[in-house]
């Protein structure tokens, strides 16, 4: 079975407020087994709501918004044009409305009215989250719900009206059976079209199965879903997981602090940060994690050259000769700290940002990364095209990837500089 979500609100094609209502109505629809193949964003024009609406095949239509008392809200009276249907008065919404308004000690204004009508042979939802009337319409062996915008409200009528009435139509229509499970394998360390070779024979597979394919700020997320249940879905997981590697460090929510910090509060380690041109965001990430507080001991930032060697204890004569941005320096910040601080685990970094500051040898972007755990230190050498703020959050991911490798006996160290 398959949906279409059609958002609809001019603040929302001007680019005012973001449309999360279909994000959020396609997961939900997607975990019942019901594809969501195509959301639509369109302004609140008559005519265009009932194009779209005409050109639609989906056994399932929501749309979202326009259902206000405004001028502007024409979602009603384009569902009537649609259906070739009059609007219908609903004295009981009109009531409604106006005990809503009474509640907050107000009196209902008179084009509030206007959301007492809807599309005669349509059924009324009852919205108890606003004032705002929902309906279900049939069309023929299809189904239309046209929904609140206010996220709240979509919400609260989704669960409350349009589930058991979905479920009630998926039963009519004898559809498969079996909820979508889905599942998200977290990758960092790989390009997406490097991933994208990996798994080349996933995305060739049946519909039975999906793969899908996400990369936001470096990371790239695998979307499995299917009908198989738990069973195929660590099936596919596994089948992702082997062609992919160590480069995958986690599933759903994790984050590369986060799995730092599950594995170091595993085996009981501390763990500290020495970071030059990331500023303390590696520490910050860290700390972003909730129960960081049984493994996270300190962080340093030291950005300045007599920093490095005062408070991190590296040797001047190492930044002298090679530099402050170098596989040498990074390797001493993390081990020196390492010995200084008694921390199990040390992560550092030191490296170009920009826009200034590049070199022909040392272009802007180019970071080393480091991390010392108990003596073992690897240094990884990246480099990144994006603006400063963009590679600082890079080199920070590369930096915790690398401690994670290393915390990880079954992920092997990427290839870089190991001094
Ligand atoms: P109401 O009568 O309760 O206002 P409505 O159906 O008329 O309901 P809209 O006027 O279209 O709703 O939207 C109300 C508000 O809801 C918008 O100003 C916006 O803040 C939010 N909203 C609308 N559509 C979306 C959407 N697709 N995603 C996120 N927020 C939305």
């Amino acid at each position: 079975m398959q949906a279409l979500i059609i958002a609809i609100g001019s603040e929302l094609t001007t680019g005012e407020i973001l449309d999360t209502n279909s994000q959020w109505l396609s997961r939900e629809l997607n975990a019942r087994g019901i594809w969501v193949r195509r959301t639509m964003t369109i302004t609140d024009d008559l005519d265009l709501i009932v194009e779209s609406l005409c050109a639609s095949t989906e056994t399932v239509v929501i749309t979202s918004g326009g259902l206000g008392p405004t001028i502007d809200d024409r979602t009603r009276d384009a569902v009537a044009k649609f259906l070739g249907v009059e609007l219908e008065y609903h004295e009981s919404v009109w009531d409604d409305i106006q005990a809503k308004f009474k509640a907050f000690g107000r009196e209902a204004p008179e084009n509030n009215k206007k959301q007492a009508y809807i599309p005669a042979g349509a059924t009324l939802l009852e919205n108890r989250f606003g004032t705002a009337s929902c309906f279900a319409a049939k069309m023929g062996d299809r189904l239309l719900f046209s929904l609140p915008g206010v996220p709240r409200e979509l919400k609260g009528m989704f669960a409350e009206a349009c589930l058991p009435m979905i479920d009630d139509f998926l039963m009519d229509s004898g559809a498969p059976a079996g909820k979508i499970a889905t599942r998200l394998i977290r990758i960092f360390g790989m390009s997406e079209a490097a991933v994208d070779q990996a798994l080349a024979d996933f995305f060739e597979e049946s519909d039975a199965r999906s793969v899908g394919l996400m990369a936001s700020d470096g990371v790239i997320n695998v979307r499995i879903a299917t009908r198989g249940g738990p069973r195929e879905l660590d099936a596919i997981s596994e089948g992702v997981r082997s062609r992919i590697g160590g480069s995958v460090f986690g599933e759903g929510g994790d984050t590369l602090e986060s799995v730092v910090i599950a594995e170091c509060v595993k085996r009981g380690f501390k763990v500290a940060t020495v970071e030059s041109c990331t500023g303390g965001l590696v520490a910050s990430r860290l700390t972003d994690v909730p129960g960081s507080s049984d493994a996270m001991m300190e962080g340093l930032v030291v950005y300045s050259n007599e920093a490095k060697t005062r408070l991190a204890g590296v040797d001047p004569s190492i930044i002298e000769k090679h530099g402050a941005v170098s596989a040498e320096t990074a390797e001493a910040l993390a081990s020196s700290y390492q010995k200084l601080s008694g921390a199990d685990l040390v992560i550092a970094t030191t490296g170009i940002a920009g826009p200034g500051g590049g070199s022909f040898e040392k272009p802007v972007g180019l970071c080393y990364v480091a991390a010392c755990l108990r003596g073992q230190t690897e240094v990884r050498k990246v480099q990144f095209p994006h603006d400063r703020i963009s590679n600082k959050d890079r080199f920070a991911k590369c930096a915790l990837d690398l401690a994670r490798r290393l915390l990880h006996l079954d992920s092997p160290v990427f290839p870089g500089i190991s001094c």
